[in-house]
């Protein structure tokens, strides 16, 4: 891709760039710099702190739909500049055009959701044991949310937490990720345009932090911020988790994963291929969701085998390519770090693998992977680990509970999936999937807002975006009342006369 029209794509929108900075920023397309911005300061961290400290304190009082109002305007933002950003995070971090448009998609449609949430922060009415008590469960708004994100969805994981955050009455720090902090900069860019024309908006009610591990500690350690929601890896979630909790503030963490599908002998190919296909060389293999194991019933292990082999050979190399381009389906890895890694998992689990497929580097600037497909006969000690690339393992199972042995055997669950037609395999494998996704006959990867997302064990047990995951942006407040004028009863029916 030429340097000229990284040039166009950069001018579209986003007159967001500086001059220049401390923080290189490469687009993974062919690994040319396209810009570099500077990292905030401790000092400049510490004023972005009190800021939304302050911001938090005006915003609580704004009624709740008045401050959906507000979130409905940023949505209609985002509509007018889909195609712009969708282009800005496809340059920035090489996901496909289609699944940037997608990410954008998915940014409009939390909007949507939270401004519903706005007029629907319900509490309980709850049954009073006593004579002439009512109990009330009160929402309020909790304190400054700060957001870090991972480099792979560079923008929605954001919204996921703000849409919510700002209904919910809370302030934003956004940290994002130091792979991908010009659509950062964009969002930013967005809303403070459309909080420009909102006069209930308070300054620094959302802001950014540019940097890297270093910047994101400096919001976890402080106590101004009641909620951390952090998206990464798991080694980053380990560090974080315990450095919130010792301040004793709210994580909510959405670490990696190392999803399963399973193919029993009842499911239909036909619909089961496509699914595993996608949910393994999708965002070439760079989703938090991404299908890394496929669980074969041993009648079917070949075939299935074969047909994902033939779907990686049909890819491979005439669709790898520029993201920027309608054809293509897998784009580059994020960084040779990223092809180093895949490269390591492969030679760990070459002495176990009956077969491997692909895996070697498409000749072309960046980092392009073959998928790579390995067939193995059980599940080995190395699959414990999540590799962020293209490499999917087949292994083989005899029984529906030997499946889901091996489905749970692994630190990390996030997303799952059965293959199936038969109703008592479909319930049974809901029941016994430890993943915070169970899905059926579609695959690990691809999630609709509407539903609380997120995962149990290693990938740190928080729920963001749909269902009643804004109740961990609020604070729970459960009040007793009495309306009676004789002496009020005690609870569990405790006498005490004085
Ligand atoms: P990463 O852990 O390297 O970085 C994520 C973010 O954490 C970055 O902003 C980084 O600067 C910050 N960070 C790292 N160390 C930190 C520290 N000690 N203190 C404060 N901040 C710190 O992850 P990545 O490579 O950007 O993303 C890939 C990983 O993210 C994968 O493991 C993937 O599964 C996971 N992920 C999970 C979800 C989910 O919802 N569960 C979504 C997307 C990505």
């Amino acid at each position: 891709m030429s340097s000229g029209a990284h040039t166009t794509v950069l001018d579209l929108n986003f007159p967001v760039l500086p001059a220049a900075g401390n923080l290189k920023v490469t687009t993974p397309i062919d690994g040319s710099e396209i810009a570099s911005v500077q990292m905030h300061t401790s000092e400049e961290v510490e004023q972005i702190l009190q800021r939304s400290q302050s911001a938090f304190e005006q915003w609580r009082q704004v009624p709740g739909p008045i401050r959906g109002e507000l979130v409905r305007r940023f949505g209609n933002k985002l509509r007018e500049e889909k195609e712009s950003l969708a282009q800005l995070v496809t340059l920035e971090c090489g996901k496909i055009i289609e699944e940037g448009r997608g990410e954008v998609q998915e940014m409009i449609d939390i909007c949507d959701f939270a401004v519903g949430v706005s007029r629907q922060l319900y509490g309980l009415t709850i049954a009073s044991e006593r004579p002439q008590h009512v109990m009330h469960e009160n929402w309020h708004p909790l304190g400054p949310v700060g957001v870090i994100s991972a480099f792979n969805f560079p923008v929605a994981v954001w919204a996921w937490n703000a849409a919510l955050a700002w209904v919910c009455g809370d302030s934003v720090v956004w940290k994002p990720s130091e792979k991908t902090p010009l659509t950062a900069l964009a969002c930013q860019r967005l809303f403070e345009e459309t909080a420009a024309d909102f006069e209930h908006a308070p300054d620094g009610l959302s802001q950014i932090v540019i940097g890297n591990a270093e910047q994101g500690a400096q919001i976890v350690e402080d106590r101004r911020i009641r909620l951390l929601s952090a998206t990464g890896s798991c080694r980053m979630g380990g560090i974080v988790g315990p450095q919130v909790a010792k301040r004793f503030g709210k994580c909510l963490l959405e670490l990696g994963g190392n999803n399963a599908v399973i193919v029993t002998p009842s499911a239909d190919l036909d619909v089961a291929l496509p699914s595993i296909v996608f949910g393994a060389v999708g965002t070439a293999g760079q989703r938090c969701t991404s299908t890394r194991r496929v669980l074969v019933h041993r009648s079917l292990h070949d075939e299935v085998f074969n047909r994902i082999k033939s779907a990686f050979e049909s890819i491979t190399p005439s669709r790898i390519g520029s993201p920027l381009e309608a054809s293509t389906l897998v784009g580059p890895l994020i960084d040779e770090e990223a092809w180093d890694n895949m490269q390591a998992a492969i030679e760990r689990i070459r002495p176990e693998a009956e077969e491997i497929v692909g895996g070697g580097r498409v000749d072309r600037d960046g980092c392009y992977a073959e998928p790579c497909l390995v067939k193995l006969s059980s599940q080995p000690e190395a699959l414990q680990q999540e590799t962020f690339a293209p490499l999917t393992y087949v292994i083989p199972y005899d029984t529906l509970e030997e499946a889901l042995e091996i489905h749970n055997a692994v630190p990390q669950g996030l997303s799952s999936a059965i293959m199936t037609t038969d109703v008592r395999e479909a319930e049974f494998f809901k029941q016994n999937s430890d993943c915070g996704i169970a899905n059926v006959n579609i695959g690990t990867s691809g999630a609709e807002i509407g539903g609380a997302f997120g995962g149990e064990k290693e990938t740190g047990g928080g729920r963001e975006s749909g269902s009643d995951a804004w109740k961990a942006y609020m604070r729970r407040q459960t009040s007793t009342t009495y309306y009676g004028s004789d002496k009020p009863a005690l609870a569990q029916g405790i006498s005490f006369d004085a």
